[in-house]
């Protein structure tokens, strides 16, 4: 990589998958903009991913609490982050909750906070991507889905419908800013351990490994991977797309 480094926002990057997505790309050679919850966690993240072996000290990283779900907060800060740096090559809209419930019982707040959090916030944060990309005539958005958005899932009504979304968006997306030299692919991981998939017990995690022909529930940087193909230069001509990482789970 040349000296003026690229620039790579990751949402959610406070633990779990963002957290090692962010890490890789600081690996490759990117400045980092990185948001969760929680100012505490978000700083401790961005000091752990300056103190990895790879991590070159010219790496710059700022570290944010947004709530992805604010219009506002998430819009500002992918503006932020293009101010500071003079530019975004990088966004990765990571960041996603679950409600669950059966969809008899579903309340209205448990659908909107997972629509809000996982399908609105993404594309409130493509379209602030939008201007310093289409400036730069290059840029590219790696939006992370689920393998449920596929298959479907009980008592998850909400999130599948978000996921589902974010991977409808992320073609029309494609299609329309194609000619700007901007490509946006999704990741669509399966079972992956994090918190997310922590509260499992035995006999649920003994059934799920049972459907994963590799015989095992994926690890964050099992994502972290297709994500930074995905942005690397050698992923130019691919868009539109979702690269499924589930450990053949879904075929
Ligand atoms: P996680 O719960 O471990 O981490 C989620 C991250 O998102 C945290 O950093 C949290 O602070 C942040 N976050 C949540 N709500 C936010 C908000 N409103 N504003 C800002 N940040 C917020 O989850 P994970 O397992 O690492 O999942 C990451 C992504 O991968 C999510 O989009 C999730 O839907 C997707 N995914 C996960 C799995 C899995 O098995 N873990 C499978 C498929 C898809």
């Amino acid at each position: 990589m040349s000296d003026v480094k690229k620039t790579a926002l990751v949402t959610g990057a406070s633990r779990g998958i963002g957290f090692v997505v962010a890490g890789k790309l600081a690996e490759t050679g990117y400045n980092l903009a990185i948001c969760g919850t929680r100012q505490e966690t978000i700083d401790q993240a961005a000091e752990q991913i300056r103190g990895l072996d790879g991590v070159d000290s010219g790496v710059e990283i700022i570290a944010r609490a947004v709530d992805v779900s604010d219009r506002e907060q998430i819009q500002s800060f992918v503006q932020e982050t293009a101010k500071h740096f003079g530019r975004l090559d990088v966004l990765v809209n990571n960041a996603g909750i679950t409600r669950d419930n059966i969809s008899m019982r579903m309340k209205a707040e448990e659908w909107d906070a997972v629509i809000d959090t996982n399908l609105t916030a993404v594309f409130n944060a493509m379209q602030a991507a939008l201007r310093p990309m289409m400036r730069a005539r290059g840029g590219r958005i790696i939006n992370i889905s689920s393998v449920v958005a596929g298959m479907g899932n009980p008592g998850q009504l909400n999130y599948c419908a978000s996921k589902g979304g974010v991977e409808a968006m992320t073609r029309s997306l494609a299609r329309e800013i194609g000619s700007r030299g901007i490509t946006v692919n999704a990741v669509a991981p399966g079972f992956i351990a994090t918190d997310m998939t922590a509260d499992l017990g035995e006999d649920a995690h003994a059934q799920l490994t049972g459907q994963i022909p590799l015989g095992r529930l994926g690890q964050p940087e099992d994502i972290a991977a297709a994500v930074c193909f995905l942005a690397s230069d050698a992923a130019g001509y691919i868009t539109g797309q979702v690269l499924h990482v589930n450990g053949g789970m879904h075929m």
